[in-house]
């Protein structure tokens, strides 16, 4: 059982690019802290630098009260679960399962003790004696998930473990992660673009951009209140309907590019402009159009269990997204009232992208 500290964690790569601008985190004992972003945006990078794989420039680490910004991987007691599951092709499953322990000079019989035991919890008994090529990607990735077990390390990083899986695999091994973290009650810091695997997975998020943590929160409280227009817009699927208003002298209400009104409650300079987020899910369709929203209809996704529309908004036709519960028939170019409620409308400064 661990923590893991970061103050102010920085990453300078020798041809000179600052990948991370100085991270501060503190992962509890036991948490399953999620890293998510965009490509490029440093997760890989701040994941490497706890696992010891790669430097760090300025700052420091910590797992529990020790610094460990010079100590070698292997001192750090900490296990790595990769994308490509990194498994020695050659050895059986047992072996790969085995290695790491082997190299750290248990005996043979504590060895298959911790290996039979990982085996049975991951449900891998029946395939201990094959190699890696004879199971499936999720069986693999299960292997991977052993070998890291075994070690009772103190911290358990995952690099992206799931994204060489087919959809539905996917969702089974997102399931079966979040099940074992619990079980085995291991501090965890998992790395992902995929926002669904962020949400469902982690007690804590990270949302990063170009090096910076834009925000750390529950994931309901990440949804619930972005930061700023870029973790409103990464964060949730599909994106947050973003629109152009202004605030009304009287401060009473924002005004949006058909003349729309959505009151306000809270106080904000009158005649500032902004930008309105809106899930799509915050819109509802209502018979009666005065003073609502008005929305041309571009195109219909039918999903079975839901259906998107994708309209054109006011003149100068901003795109809106709305999502209905059900099936639904509209036409192409059928015009639609949409309302929403003050409560549920999100607020960002437009220069700054900060939420007000
Ligand atoms: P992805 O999801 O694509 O893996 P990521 O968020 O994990 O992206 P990193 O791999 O951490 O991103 O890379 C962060 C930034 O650092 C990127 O702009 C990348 O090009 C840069 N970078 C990574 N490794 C090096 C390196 N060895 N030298 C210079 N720049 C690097």
């Amino acid at each position: 059982m661990a923590t893991v500290t970061l103050n102010q964690a920085e990453k300078t790569y020798p041809n000179g690019f600052k990948a991370l601008h100085g991270i501060d985190l503190e992962i509890g004992d036991g948490e399953f802290t999620v890293l998510v972003g965009p490509s490029g945006c440093g997760k890989s990078t701040l994941l490497r630098m706890i696992a010891g794989l790669e430097s760090i420039s300025g700052g420091e680490i910590k797992i529990d009260d020790r610094v460990v910004n010079n100590v070698a991987p292997a001192d750090r007691d900490i296990a790595m679960v990769f994308q490509n599951y990194a498994l020695y092709p050659h050895m059986t499953n047992y072996g790969n399962m085995a290695y790491g322990l082997k190299n750290r000079g248990y005996s043979k019989a504590e060895i298959d003790t911790k290996v039979r035991h990982a085996a049975s919890i991951l449900q891998l008994d029946d395939h201990l004696d094959r190699k890696p090529q004879q199971l499936s990607g999720g069986q693999r990735q299960r292997v991977a998930m052993g070998r890291a077990i075994v070690r009772e390390p103190k911290v358990f990083l995952f690099d992206e473990p799931l994204s060489n899986l087919d959809a539905k695999l996917r969702v089974d091994m997102r399931l079966e992660i979040k099940n074992l973290q619990q079980r085995l009650g291991i501090t965890s810091v998992y790395v992902t673009h995929d926002q669904v695997e962020a949400m469902t997975l982690a007690d804590r998020l990270i949302v990063m951009n170009a090096g910076i943590a834009e925000q750390i929160g529950s994931p309901i409280e990440i949804y619930e209140k972005p930061a700023s227009l870029f973790v409103a817009s990464f964060i949730g699927s599909p994106s947050m309907n973003f629109l152009d208003g202004k605030v009304s002298d009287d401060k009473s209400h924002v005004v949006l590019g058909d003349g729309s009104k959505i009151d306000l409650d809270h106080k904000i300079d009158g005649g500032r402009e902004l930008v309105v987020g809106v899930r799509p899910e915050h819109f509802t369709l209502i018979a009666d159009g005065s003073g609502a929203q008005r929305a041309r209809v571009r195109m219909i996704e039918s999903l079975g269990a839901e259906t998107l529309v994708y309209l054109e908004f006011g003149d100068k036709g901003e795109n809106v997204t709305l999502r209905m519960q059900g099936t639904h028939q509209f036409t192409k170019g059928q015009e639609l009232a949409l309302s929403t409620s003050a409560d549920l409308v999100h607020l960002f400064d437009k220069d700054s992208g900060k939420r007000l």
